[in-house]
């Protein structure tokens, strides 16, 4: 069993119901809608095929945030080293040396002397002077800008935040089809965060699961707020390795995957993982390396891009990613991560002590029966090879705890007797061959069925021993 999750982005070349299939069955744990692209009613067609072809598939909508683009230009343009061109808040065609830039108080907040990077840092310009709505900039990097490119300005401190007027729609919209998971773009506090909780809650009752993306150097200075508050975290890479330099990514990547692991809270690794594949059938020595150590470092999921959503092998791709995680994680023992504890609490010491009894008594599994996700979240944080098998009879927890690393979600309907609750997950289990009648197994959960987010209860049991108490 795969432990580490696939998340794929979907696009124009992978939107089509065929692909969707084929890509369910190749293993997508999780579908990321991204609007920053495409409109409401296409996502809403994407969204829909995907429930109706797999009801257990987890979905994420990635939010736009307050990131500043280019407007539209008459066409591609090639920036010279040296050249001067002019930034204009003004919402025109961009043409010549004048480019529309989609956020007006520019002109208001940038300060004469800053670098503006646009196309994922490519391109560099520093603002040489600045009037009411124009910017006058030279070209220190040049290369291809085009319309809607992204642009960042990481040394200034702009005042647009999470959520903008489009990411309140965007947010409304997510909850009303029933999204699993926000991806929040460009979180730089966790006030950013608690204003997208409260349209959430006042949109759904759904537990609707917050992944922050880090991208930010702001983020980075509150990470240990963003983190508790989240209900996980994005590695966005790209935008990070701009804001903070791609030399400090490495290490930021672990950093987080650590702060995940400690909190119980999943990880996202996202972006250009195998990016040449957008065009060509393999993938580059770097590319196949930074997709093994993103599992060596215990991410639990790892993020498709431009490769799955306009790249010429969706599918390929996707395999290819899984021959990765799976020969990586063969040797997972080579460099293993290790569990810094923050807190002594039940549910994290039942973790520990599952996964710790598990290894000493040579189990085959683990079952965690879970209602919100919290008890497989507890023993997946502790990173042993081993499946985790996490029982709900709640569907949204089902798809949600698909992105944890290690579990595997099974549906089993509500039962109020716990002593018949165990006896009857052991026998479907046994059933559908997850495991053996001479397997033991750990078994963890919340002792008292109906009270969720708690953790008490921890049993070593043998299958067949468990099945022969009611023959
Ligand atoms: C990133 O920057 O790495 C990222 C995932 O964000 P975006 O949606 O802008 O690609």
């Amino acid at each position: 069993m795969r432990l580490t999750k696939i998340v794929c982005t979907i696009g124009p070349s992978s939107s089509s119901e065929n692909i969707l299939k084929k890509m369910i069955d190749s293993g997508m744990d999780l579908a990321r809608l991204n609007f920053s692209h495409g409109n409401h009613q296409s996502h809403k067609k994407t969204f829909n095929n995907l429930r109706n072809l797999c009801n257990d598939l987890a979905i994420g909508i990635d939010i736009s945030g307050p990131k500043i683009r280019l407007g539209e230009l008459e066409e591609v343009k090639i920036l010279k080293r040296d050249e001067i061109v002019n930034l204009t808040t003004i919402d025109i065609i961009g043409k010549d040396d004048l480019i529309p830039i989609n956020y007006p108080k520019l002109t208001k907040e940038l300060k004469v002397n800053t670098s503006v990077f646009i196309n994922d840092g490519l391109v560099r310009l520093n603002a040489e002077s600045i009037t009411d709505d124009e910017i006058v900039c030279k070209v220190i990097d040049g290369g291809e800008i085009s319309s809607r490119k992204g642009v960042n300005i990481p040394d200034a401190d702009l005042s647009i935040r999470v959520p903008t007027k489009k990411d309140i729609v965007d947010i409304e919209k997510a909850c009303d089809w029933g999204t699993d998971f926000l991806f929040i773009s460009f979180v730089r506090s966790v006030d950013d965060l608690k204003r997208v909780k409260e349209i959430v809650e006042s949109t759904t009752k759904e537990d609707i699961q917050l992944i922050a993306k880090i991208e930010h150097q702001d983020s980075l200075d509150s990470i240990n707020e963003i983190a508790s508050f989240s209900n996980g975290l994005m590695v966005a890479r790209g935008d990070l390795a701009i804001e903070v330099g791609p030399a400090r990514v490495p290490i930021l990547q672990k950093q987080l995957i650590q702060l995940g692991m400690s909190l119980a809270k999943p990880v996202i690794v996202a972006t250009q993982m195998l990016e040449s594949m957008t065009k060509e059938s393999l993938p580059t020595r770097a590319e196949a390396s930074d997709v093994a150590h993103a599992v060596f470092d215990g991410a639990d999921a790892l993020m498709l891009s431009a490769e799955t959503a306009t790249g010429r092998h969706p599918l390929l791709v996707m395999k290819i990613m899984k021959d990765i995680i799976l020969e990586a994680e063969k040797n997972l023992a080579l460099d293993r991560p290790l569990v810094v504890d923050t807190e002594v609490n039940i549910g994290n010491e039942i973790g520990i002590a599952a996964v710790r009894l598990a290894k000493r008594m040579s189990v085959k599994a683990i079952i965690a029966l879970t209602q919100t996700g919290y008890t497989a979240s507890m023993v997946s944080r502790n990173r042993e090879n081993l499946p985790i098998y996490a029982v709900s009879h709640n569907q949204f927890t089902k798809r949600v705890t698909r992105l944890f690393w290690g579990v595997k979600p099974i549906f089993h309907k509500y039962e109020d007797n716990y002593d018949e609750l165990v006896f009857n997950v052991i026998k479907e289990l046994h059933e559908d061959k997850y495991i053996d009648a001479k397997d033991n197994v750990v078994l963890v959960a919340g002792s008292m069925v109906g009270i969720s987010g708690k953790t008490h209860t921890i049993q070593l049991l043998n299958v067949e021993e468990t099945l022969s108490t009611k023959k």
